[in-house]
């Protein structure tokens, strides 16, 4: 027990004894025992103990009981020790038949002696009340005495009470005392303001004392009925708090979901700013989740990922949220950051999380994640920036993988310009400032037209901005997403509007790696689709050996979706991305395209011709189409064509041209015209058909 709740229950208890050997060595005599309302009143002390209303309030029940009023009844005709006789046994009765400890017992008659006492001294030091003969007489100013008396044994009964109670949950003594104050004063003011109308009430007739129990049977239905209604509005409330917490948390970990999260980084940046502190955001993606959860099953990727978000918790701060933000992805806010040291902290215990292997079922399991940190203000001033470039980073750390990386700025990103640039990028879709050019795709064995590649342009303040520049830059801040979806949506238009007129075409469509994280991007991507009447098997999707590098498995995974939906994959500039061939073979794709760096001067540079050879016979005996593309001369084109390659694409065949260009383009195409400077050795070639399609 505490030490405070101790000295309070000896206290109480002492000084309780003391009084009472006190009241009854007194007053013994002045206890009429042969009086049936002394006899009556006892007997309504003992059921008003034994059975009090419960009142269900908040989290709490409070309990009223009709035995005060009796007891008082009986402090004002027989005097404090024939209250005392009554209340007492009645109290100790109670204290026994609901087993509560033995310090309950004495602190509980000790509370009702000194109670009772210091009522009773009350009452005999300001009126004659408990001496006089008749009792029922009451003059004026005995009921003022009497409110008073009244008044002390309510007040002491709360205090005490009060007290044992704040000590037990070591809550504040004075709010504790002040939470149950009003409706404590109400029921127990009611009744112990009626104990002079008991007096006279049993003086008249024992019988009307029944009569009393129909007023105070009314008044137990009342409690009942709001007892009721207070459940009710209990169980409301807590309906409504429930629903509140199912919106605002993720119901697999119980973490904050992603809107919370959102809210609180916003709190905390408004209360870091007026601190002059800094704060931090962290996100976070497993490494090999979606595999795990592919080959073990979803049971097993659900305790993986409570687990995870268990580990999370105990490693940060209480004052840290821990969040999913959806899929394997967590996020961690350190709020109010006063030294750097603080973030590589946390960031350490973050790592920690991961260091021993996870337990799932019989399967012990290495778990990593790649953790992006963004920091206040230097990232950003609003949840939103901060949040994006944490993920940014995050997708750093993926291609890095170093475990982690702060958002880097880099220097030239502060310029002027650069800023400008991001702002344009941001509008440049609303704007229409991006148009596509498509460029040729030949077969090389029937001159045959096959398919186009659709390239992005982007037209800004009427200059050109070269892919190599703002696709990086769209990558860096997220607005890839938004660009990649634009593509597909005017290429899936473009596919209709060519198909129309009997222009059948595939259409390839570069993918960033950044794409692929995105778990929207193969619902968009058929939903674009659809909505425009565009076959999946029109659409094509290229993605660089070097992005599919980045992340190997998270790439095998999407793109194994991606082909599911009958979308034909390709692999860009191959030959430069140091791809595994073990994981190549397991990759759901159709096509290697030969980087053009190889392609383009293989003529002279025998070396290059010896890579562009071996991709070929490589691709070929992993059942794969090649194609060539930087085909810039027709000796480029003949070595392909000896070669084996399956498809060429260069400024040889064609340019990437805006669309009306290039049906005007394809028009006048003439593989034989394309042929006619060649060379004697090139091997005469069978079939000159013109622009017919596939
Ligand atoms: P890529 O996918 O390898 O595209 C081929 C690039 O080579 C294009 O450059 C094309 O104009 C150029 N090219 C075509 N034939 C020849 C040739 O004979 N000689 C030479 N030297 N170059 C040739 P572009 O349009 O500047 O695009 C550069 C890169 O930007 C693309 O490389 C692709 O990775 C990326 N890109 C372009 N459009 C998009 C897009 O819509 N989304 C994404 N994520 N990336 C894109
Ligand atoms: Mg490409
Ligand atoms: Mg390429």
């Amino acid at each position: 027990m505490k030490s405070a709740l101790r000295l309070l229950a000896v206290t109480v208890t002492i000084s309780g004894l003391t009084l009472l050997a006190y009241s009854l060595a007194t007053q013994f005599d002045r206890i009429d025992w042969t009086s049936p309302v002394f006899w009556v009143f006892a007997a309504c002390v003992l059921v008003g103990e034994l059975m009090p209303i419960k009142i269900p309030r908040q989290k709490e029940v409070i309990w009223v009981t009709v035995s005060g009023m009796f007891a008082f009844s009986l402090i004002l005709t027989f005097g404090t020790a024939g209250a005392l006789a009554a209340l007492i046994p009645a109290s100790i009765a109670d204290d026994f038949l609901s087993k509560k400890p033995l310090w309950r017992w004495g602190f509980n008659a000790g509370v009702y002696t000194l109670a009772a006492s210091a009522a009773g001294g009350l009452l005999y030091t300001f009126s004659e009340l408990p001496r006089r003969s008749d009792p029922t007489h009451f003059a004026g100013s005995d009921l003022v005495v009497i409110l008073f008396g009244g008044l002390v044994f309510f007040a002491v009964n709360w205090c005490l009470a009060g007290m044992a109670v704040a000590f037990l949950r070591d809550a504040p003594v004075f709010t504790t005392l002040r939470s149950n104050l009003g409706l404590d004063m109400v029921t127990d003011g009611i009744l112990l303001t009626l104990s002079p109308l008991v007096v006279a009430a049993a003086d008249r007739s024992l019988y009307l004392i029944p009569l009393l129990a129909l007023p105070m049977l009314a008044a137990y239905q009342a409690a009942r009925v709001a007892q009721r209604n207070l459940g009710l509005v209990n169980d409301l409330q807590e309906q409504a708090d429930e629903n509140r917490h199912l919106a605002l948390h993720d119901p697999l970990t119980d973490l904050p979901n992603r809107s919370l999260f959102h809210d609180r980084v916003g709190n905390a940046i408004s209360f870091a700013g007026r601190n002059r502190q800094g704060l931090s955001v962290v996100l976070m993606d497993l490494d090999r989740f979606k595999e795990i959860n592919d080959a073990l099953g979803h049971h097993n990727g659900d305790s993986l990922l409570k687990e995870v978000s268990r580990r999370l918790v105990t490693v940060v701060r209480e004052s840290d949220t821990v969040a999913r933000l959806g899929g394997d992805e967590f996020a961690v806010l350190i709020p109010a950051i006063a030294h750097p040291g603080d973030v590589n902290r946390v960031v350490e215990g973050l790592l920690r999380a991961f260091e021993r292997p996870f337990e799932l079922e019989e399967l012990v399991l290495k778990v990593e994640a790649s953790m992006g940190l963004a920091i206040y203000p230097q990232h950003g001033l609003d949840s939103g920036t901060l949040i994006r470039h944490a993920d940014v980073a995050m997708y750093a750390s993926k291609q890095s993988q170093a475990g982690y990386e702060v958002y880097q700025s880099t220097r030239d990103e502060h310029t002027r310009d650069r800023l400008a640039l991001v702002e344009g990028l941001r509008k440049a879709v609303a704007n229409g400032e991006f148009a596509l050019h498509y460029q040729p795709k030949v077969d090389v064995a029937t001159g045959r037209l096959v398919g186009v590649e659709a390239l992005l342009r982007w037209c800004h303040n009427g200059n050109f901005v070269p892919p190599s520049l703002f696709i990086p830059l769209a990558e860096h801040t997220g607005l890839i997403g938004l660009i990649t979806l634009w593509v597909i949506e005017t290429v899936a238009s473009q596919s209709r509007t060519w198909q129309k007129s009997g222009v059948a075409l595939n259409i390839a469509v570069n993918l960033s790696m950044r794409n692929l994280f995105d778990r929207q991007l193969p619902r968009q991507i058929a939903e674009a689709m659809a909505q425009r009447g565009m076959a999946p098997e029109r659409l094509e999707l290229e993605i660089t050996e070097s992005g599919i590098a980045a992340d190997p498995i998270r790439a095998e995974a999407e793109l194994a979706d991606l082909s599911a939906m009958g979308i034909t994959l390709s692999i860009d500039d191959f030959g430069t991305g140091h791809s595994s061939l073990s994981r190549l073979k397991r990759l759901p794709v159709d096509e290697l395209k030969i980087d053009q760096s190889f392609v383009t001067n293989m003529v002279q540079d025998k070396s290059n011709a010896a890579i562009v050879r071996s991709i070929i016979e490589l691709g070929h005996n992993l059942n794969l189409r090649v194609v060539g593309e930087g085909v810039e001369t027709l000796g480029a084109l003949e070595q392909l064509r000896a070669f084996g390659c399956d498809i060429v694409q260069g400024y040889y065949l064609g340019h990437p041209l805006p669309a009306a260009e290039f049906l005007a383009w394809r028009e006048g195409y003439s593989w034989e015209a394309k042929i006619l400077d060649r060379d004697q050795s090139f091997a005469p070639l069978r079939s000159l058909a013109g622009p017919e399609v596939a």
